[in-house]
């Protein structure tokens, strides 16, 4: 077990700890935002066949060598082409084929004048200049070519690679199944949303912060329920969720107070804990625990810090649950106007928002960083990382950051 540990080397252990859970295959209308499991190696060009990009001919170009505004080409019309049928024939010198935009460009053919730039009639269109070998042809594989490799396991199924994989005539792609994360909230203090508190009780809010943030990153949570402030109450629950989930995020009760008996049960129902304690505030209260392949995120019951916790530690290694290569946060500098009165002797997190000032990266802070102060993450998209050993901060700053 680790005690206190570097919040980079818990989420190191932590991802060394997390392994993906199974595999199935979703309908493609269904895919969006899940982690695709398979490579997807191109079999086919898209296109599938040299096409043309307008309405206009299809001619031979050299046919319009000579063509001028005085002497223009006449060309003797074969045959209308539409979307989504072939010609008839291959088309000889003299002349052209009436094409409509995504139809395949006929044999003989090696360019297209768009209609604007000719006259024409039913039977025959005026070319009024050259056209060039190649003009106006969208050619076979200009999006995807045949052997091409589009995607990789570990990919998210964006809009872009939805289509793709259609264009492939993958309608069923294998991707990652979502884990099924526990939530568990301990204190005996907690009543649900819709219940009206009595004095001194307050409402499980970590329940639905936690729900929301699991589902963003790709998991499936299951609410597990209350669990007072008792070993036992908290290992039952704790046993019932590793049977029937992947994982477990329980809230509360990880500082070492009376009534912080999380970590005991843990160790109750056979979990080993990896990490006891992270040097990072918010979030310094914390217990990472594993039974038989399964991750316990322990995290503290305040409701910012362990919204920090799980944005700054937990988060890569629920990502890799989930099947995705993007595990770890891109680290990016950010400008940030600051008048931070405490020092940062570890590590520090402040929450805020992301915005664009001309070409800089900056971030508007949160005005209030409390442990407790939830209301003041909302919106935010980004945390900054202040180094340990940070005096207090005044005036213009440049930290890293990443987001959320
Ligand atoms: P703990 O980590 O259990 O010591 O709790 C720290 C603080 O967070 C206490 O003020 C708790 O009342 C509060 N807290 C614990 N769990 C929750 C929860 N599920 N929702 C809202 N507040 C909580
Ligand atoms: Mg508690």
């Amino acid at each position: 077990m680790y005690n206190d540990l570097d919040y980079e080397k818990a989420r190191e252990v932590l991802l060394g700890a997390a392994c993906t859970v199974g595999t199935e295959r979703v309908k493609l209308s269904e895919c969006a935002g899940r982690v695709l499991a398979q490579e997807l190696i191109a079999e086919d060009n898209v296109p599938a066949f040299d096409r043309s990009p307008y309405d206009g001919y299809a001619l031979r170009s050299a046919d319009t060598a000579y063509a001028t505004r005085k002497n223009p080409v006449r060309l003797a019309i074969t045959e209308e082409i539409p979307a989504g049928s072939v010609a008839s024939k291959a088309l000889r010198p003299g002349f052209a084929a009436k094409i409509l935009t995504g139809a395949p460009i006929p044999e003989g053919a090696d360019a297209v004048i768009m209609f604007e730039k000719t006259e024409f009639t039913a039977e025959c269109v005026s070319v009024f200049e050259p056209v060039k070998p190649g003009d106006n042809i969208v050619t076979a594989g200009e999006d995807v070519k045949k052997g091409e490799m589009l995607a990789s396991p570990g990919d998210i199924i964006d809009p872009a690679l939805a289509g793709t994989l259609a264009a492939q005539g993958v309608a069923e792609p294998l991707v990652y199944k979502r884990p099924r994360v526990a939530v568990i909230s301990t204190g005996s203090e907690l009543v649900e949303a819709d219940c009206a508190p009595a004095p001194g009780k307050i409402r499980n809010t970590n329940r639905y912060t936690f729900e929301a943030a699991l589902r963003r990153i790709g998991c499936e949570p299951v609410y597990m329920g209350i669990a007072g402030d008792g070993v036992e109450t908290i290992a039952d629950m704790l046993n019932k969720a590793l049977e029937g989930c992947d994982a477990v995020l329980t809230t509360g009760g990880v500082s070492v107070g009376d009534y912080d008996l999380t970590p005991a049960a843990m160790e109750k129902c056979g979990a080993e804990i990896l990490i006891r304690g992270v040097k990072m505030k918010p979030g310094m209260a914390c217990a990472y625990a594993e039974r038989g392949g399964k991750l316990i995120f322990g995290l503290s019951g305040n409701p910012a810090s362990s919204l920090t916790s799980f944005y700054a530690v937990a988060a890569p290694a629920l990502r890799k649950l989930c099947g995705r290569a993007d595990c770890l946060p891109r680290v990016f500098s950010v400008g940030v106007s600051v008048e931070f009165k405490k020092k940062s002797p570890v590590t520090r997190f402040l929450r805020g928002r992301l915005y664009i000032d001309g070409s800089r990266a900056r971030m508007e802070l949160s005005s209030r960083q409390g442990n407790a102060v939830l209301s003041s993450a909302i919106g935010c998209d980004m945390m900054a990382i202040v180094p340990a050993g940070t005096p207090p901060l005044s005036g213009e700053s440049t930290l890293k950051g990443f987001l959320v």
